[in-house]
């Protein structure tokens, strides 16, 4: 079991919430499912994260999601 943060995941800057999963695909699940949870909630900043993913183009997307693999991989493990 591994833990990031909702902010290491493209998140908003303050945003701390702790995702935990076994493997990458389980942490975008968990993550997708708090992001869903806020915007449900009406959270701006959230809305704003989730903006930012849309608007980037397929090239940056994928920068971006490299970048959240590579804290997955560094992240320790805390099972
Ligand atoms: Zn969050």
């Amino acid at each position: 079991m591994k833990t990031l943060s909702c902010k290491d995941l493209g998140g908003p800057e303050n945003c701390e919430h702790a995702v935990s999963a076994e493997t990458f695909q389980e942490l975008g699940a968990n993550c997708q499912a708090h992001v869903k949870e806020q915007l449900a909630a009406g959270d701006q900043k959230h809305q704003a994260a989730v903006a930012r993913m849309y608007n980037a183009s397929p090239e940056e997307q994928q920068k971006m999601f490299a970048a959240y693999q590579q804290k997955w991989e560094a992240a320790a493990e805390n099972n």
